[in-house]
């Protein structure tokens, strides 16, 4: 009897570039007339945007809106073929103490219990008078008792982000803060505390766009009809990279060489696949980066809910979830008429330990919330899983990301994306990634 041995195949390439998510269909967009490769370990594109569908609802992982401040994002999605969009005014809110209250926390108390009220107020105004500023927060939780003060910490910021990080506001760096959370005015609190504005346009996602239809998997589809589709290769993953030969050895046992590498995938995954000379104290980096996973429902309503809200912020440690949202309140085109669809999320770290008790507190917050008159008016509720989520930043992140961005520089890799440069950052951040890592391999 003959054996046959299997014959593995080596490939070659100029620049390979990990996952098909936003940043890897970018970076690989802007590299047209280059050398590239994209590996994609799912058997389809755009990694955490894309939507799916069932009984004429759209779904997407979540809320996934697209704020576009950047003018390279504006031209590029413009030019995207077939990719209309609707432009909306956020309705974003906050459930706490059973009222429902406007976005951000720090400057809508209005409607609060008066106790809650006037602890956020003074304490917004003792942080701005009486914190001190002579060195900088060393914490999340520093930076919020020193730009927020303690009503507004205690209230919102500490609960919600223990809910969302799973992990207490004073074990996890405070570098993003700046950009991502608003800090009002004294004005604005007291304003907010006297007045029930219809919404605010706080912060940096104030109005946002969205595919008219297909849900936001219309923009990474879009985005790949511009690009090469014999240079990806789906359902294919890497179990080794060897920087020194600079090899990367696929699962099938199949080989890759390149000159360059852009990684868009989880930093925590490519460190741990890096092999070269010194990789120990990048495998030890990885052994300290965590993330978040979140647990969702896609659900779906007979009814409308009782509020027109876009998304709802849910700090109190008595809910389970951490924040529910109405795709049907943001754009009617993603369900039947009629009807109305939502995400609930929960984040944990590692699986979840008890999917039947989420559902039940989805259910419970939903009715507690008065959304909804009743159980009955749920169609169906379909749990879904992001295993990386948010990532959590380790005290040592600061240090670990140098050294990491260090040996990329020398090592001829690239980061991109959310989750290969490990940051907190949105869609348009991802599509601005690839471009720019395009544009450092083309440099
Ligand atoms: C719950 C939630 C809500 C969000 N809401 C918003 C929002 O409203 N607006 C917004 O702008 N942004 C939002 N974001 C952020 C947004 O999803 C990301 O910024 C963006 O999608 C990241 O794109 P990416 O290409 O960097 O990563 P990904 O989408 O994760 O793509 C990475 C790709 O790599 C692939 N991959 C992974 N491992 C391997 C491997 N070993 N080999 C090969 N391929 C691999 C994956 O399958 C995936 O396709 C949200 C994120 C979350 C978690």
């Amino acid at each position: 009897m003959l054996l046959r041995r299997k014959v593995y195949v080596m490939q070659q390439t100029h620049t390979l570039i990990l996952g098909a998510g936003l940043a890897g269909l970018s970076a690989a967009y802007h590299l047209d007339g280059h050398e590239y490769l994209v590996i994609e370990k799912n058997s389809s594109l755009g990694g955490l945007c894309t939507s799916e569908e069932k009984q004429g609802f759209v779904f997407d992982q979540t809320g996934h809106w697209l704020h576009m401040r950047d003018e390279n994002m504006q031209r590029l999605a413009a030019a995207l073929p077939g990719l209309d969009r609707v432009t909306i005014e956020r309705r974003a809110h906050v459930f706490s103490h059973n009222t429902i209250t406007c976005y951000p926390f720090q400057s809508h108390t209005f409607g609060l219990p008066p106790q809650v009220i006037r602890e956020c107020v003074l304490g917004f105004i003792r942080a701005r008078y009486e914190s001190d500023r002579s060195r900088p927060p060393a914490n999340f939780y520093e930076w919020c008792m020193a730009n927020l003060g303690e009503g507004i910490s205690r209230h919102f910021m500490i609960p919600y982000n223990s809910k969302l990080y799973t992990v207490h506001p004073r074990e996890f760096a405070c570098h993003w803060c700046d950009t991502y959370i608003p800090v009002p005015t004294i004005e604005q609190v007291v304003d907010g505390a006297l007045t029930d504005p219809e919404h605010d346009s706080a912060g940096y996602n104030a109005t946002f766009s969205y595919p008219r239809s297909g849900g936001i998997g219309a923009l990474p589809e879009a985005l790949f009809s511009l690009c090469q589709p014999e240079r990806f290769l789906f359902n294919v993953h890497p179990v080794a990279i060897d920087m020194q030969r600079r090899i990367a050895r696929l699962a099938s046992g199949d080989e890759i060489a390149f000159k360059t590498l852009i990684s868009t995938i989880p930093l925590r995954d490519f460190l741990q696949l890096v092999r070269c000379g010194g990789s120990d104290r990048l495998h030890e980096a990885a052994g300290r980066m965590k993330i978040a996973s979140v647990s969702y429902y896609n659900a779906a309503f007979k009814t409308a809910p009782a509020h027109p809200g876009h998304w709802f912020y849910i700090p109190e440690e008595r809910f389970m979830p951490c924040r529910v949202g109405f795709y049907s309140n943001v754009h009617e085109g993603m369900v039947p008429p009629g009807c109305s669809s939502a995400y609930i999320e929960y984040t944990h770290q590692g699986p979840l330990a008890d999917e039947g008790a989420f559902r039940s507190a989805s259910v419970e917050l939903l009715l507690q919330m008065g959304l909804f008159a009743s159980a009955d008016d749920i169609l169906f509720m379909d749990y879904r899983l992001i295993e990386n989520g948010y990532v959590i930043f380790h005290r040592e992140y600061p240090e670990d990301m140098q050294m990491i961005e260090r040996w990329c520089r020398e090592s001829g890799v690239v980061l991109a994306g959310r989750y290969g440069r490990w940051v907190y950052s949105a869609m348009e951040d991802a599509v601005l990634d690839g471009m720019r890592a395009a544009e450092t391999v083309r440099g």
